[in-house]
């Protein structure tokens, strides 16, 4: 069995299951945010009772993100509706905007979007906070209302985006109907040339498969390219398998994956045990291909999906309004010292918003140090304009007020994962997506640029 198939069986009770099986699965952990959140509640009270108590207090966790630093009132409500829930509930993973278990989110807009409005408890965005914060252990099922849940697939996971009605139904039983997905393997051999990320792979693998390549199928990443990778860059590879359609991306265990879990873990007091799945040899793959790390240049994935593939070199030609580093996929600490490298001692061109995933990312930031100054204070004085509101922000677009939000139609290359139209904010606006290197370079440039002309 495929990784997929062996975490499917185990979470089903079953020997084996084979590719269109379709398995009652136990879940180890339900996530929701603010946006689906509500509705997920909704669902559940109407189906169990409103006096209806959850399957298991602690596999249920809850994260505002979205639609936060807003003064939009019924985006703040949605906050008070998660907050209200988990009070009536007991619910102990709750990471709130404000520390008044009682209180109400109110966004003071008069205070501008840079300053911090968040309070101890808050993290930032879901799928950069499960990790952080202890909830991700191999060999678990998790299921969270957001298609980016299968980030957490970098963790020898079965991790997938359920809607709403899945989300209620799980509440109240802690089981979901799955069918079992086909398994594509991707095998990754040599290594990244210097100004290659993460994000050019899995760029480049959608632009082989295209956006709906790998409809409802895992994507099994191997090799020993994927065993030199840190887990952020496994997270971010995982993170955009729902850009090829997929249902679910999954990497092998190793002893990164179990060090940097049990380190969390540890510092959260969250649930230690867990047992990984290890890669068979006997695999049966729908779609199996190798790819040379070392052949991939800076891609780029543009307007209108993600997989519009072009090398940055091909788009220099491309001139751009805005540049956008943040979200899940790029607003990681190690996504920020990448684009800090590029910018450092230059100044972009162009419109440059920096939102970090985390509040932890907003902390690392100004607290590590190049040359006597803050990675923060360099990218600031880049002239790129970073918040210390960490959320979700223009990543999907949000109401008319929010950070980076694009209100007119313009061009922006982004370190985020999605591109379709309107995404990130005006419908006839065009997003390009790239790494945060090639979007730092082409802040400095205000075009579409190779960013190996500033890092080699
Ligand atoms: S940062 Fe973007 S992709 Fe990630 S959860 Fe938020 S909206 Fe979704």
């Amino acid at each position: 069995m495929t990784l997929t198939e062996k975490l499917l069986a185990r979470a089903g009770g079953q020997a084996h299951v084979a590719p269109g099986d379709n398995v009652w699965v136990n879940v180890d952990v339900l996530m929701t945010h603010d946006v689906c959140g509500p509705g997920t509640i909704g669902v559940f009270q109407r189906e169990f009772g409103r006096d209806a108590k959850v399957w298991d207090k602690q596999k249920v966790v809850i994260i505002p993100d979205h639609y936060i630093f807003t003064a939009d009132s019924m985006s703040n409500r949605n906050v008070d509706i998660l907050r209200d829930f988990v009070r009536e509930q007991g619910l102990p993973y709750f990471y709130d905007v404000i520390d008044d278990p009682n209180g109400h989110w109110h966004f003071d807009a008069s205070k501008g979007q840079l300053k911090q409005q968040w309070k101890g408890n808050y993290t930032g965005v879901c799928h950069t906070t499960l990790p952080w914060k202890g909830h991700l252990r191999p060999g678990e099922v998790l299921v969270g209302t957001d298609s980016h849940t299968c980030m957490a697939g970098a963790f020898n996971q079965f991790a997938t985006g359920i809607g709403n009605t899945d989300g209620g139904f799980v509440l109240g039983t802690g089981k979901i109907l799955l069918k079992v997905p086909e398994t594509m393997r991707f095998y990754l051999e040599g290594e990244m040339s210097a100004g290659v990320m993460a994000k050019d792979v899995i760029l480049h693998v959608i632009g082989e498969i295209g956006f709906d390549g790998a409809t409802y199928r895992a994507m099994q990443w191997e090799g020993p390219g994927v065993n030199a990778m840190n887990m952020d860059d496994r997270m971010t590879i995982a993170n955009m398998a729902i850009e090829a359609g997929g249902k679910n991306g999954i990497f092998p265990y190793d002893e990164k994956t179990g060090e940097y879990v049990r380190e969390r873990i540890a510092e959260n007091g969250t649930k230690s045990e867990f047992e990984p799945v290890e890669v068979d040899r006997e695999q049966s793959f729908s779609y199996d291909k190798t790819f040379d790390l070392s052949k991939l240049e800076p891609t780029v994935a543009c307007h209108p999906d993600p997989g519009q593939r072009k090398t940055a070199r091909e788009l220099k030609d491309v001139t751009l309004d805005r540049a956008y580093i943040g979200s899940c996929t790029g607003g990681k600490t190690s996504d920020f010292l990448a684009f800090a490298r590029v910018v450092k001692g230059h100044t972009v061109k162009i419109d440059t918003f920096g939102v970090p995933a985390t509040t932890k990312v907003v902390h690392e930031l100004k607290e590590t140090m190049w040359d006597g100054l803050s990675v923060w204070s360099i990218l600031e004085n880049a002239g790129v304009r970073m918040t210390e509101n960490a959320s979700c922000a223009a990543c999907l677009g949000g109401p008319v007020d929010t950070f980076g939000r694009m209100n007119t139609p313009m061009k922006c290359i982004s370190a985020t994962n999605r591109n379709f139209p309107g995404r990130m904010g005006h419908k006839e606006s065009q997003v390009f997506l790239a790494s945060p290197y090639t979007v730092a370079a082409s802040a400095l440039t205000g075009k579409i640029t190779d960013p190996r002309d500033y890092v080699g």
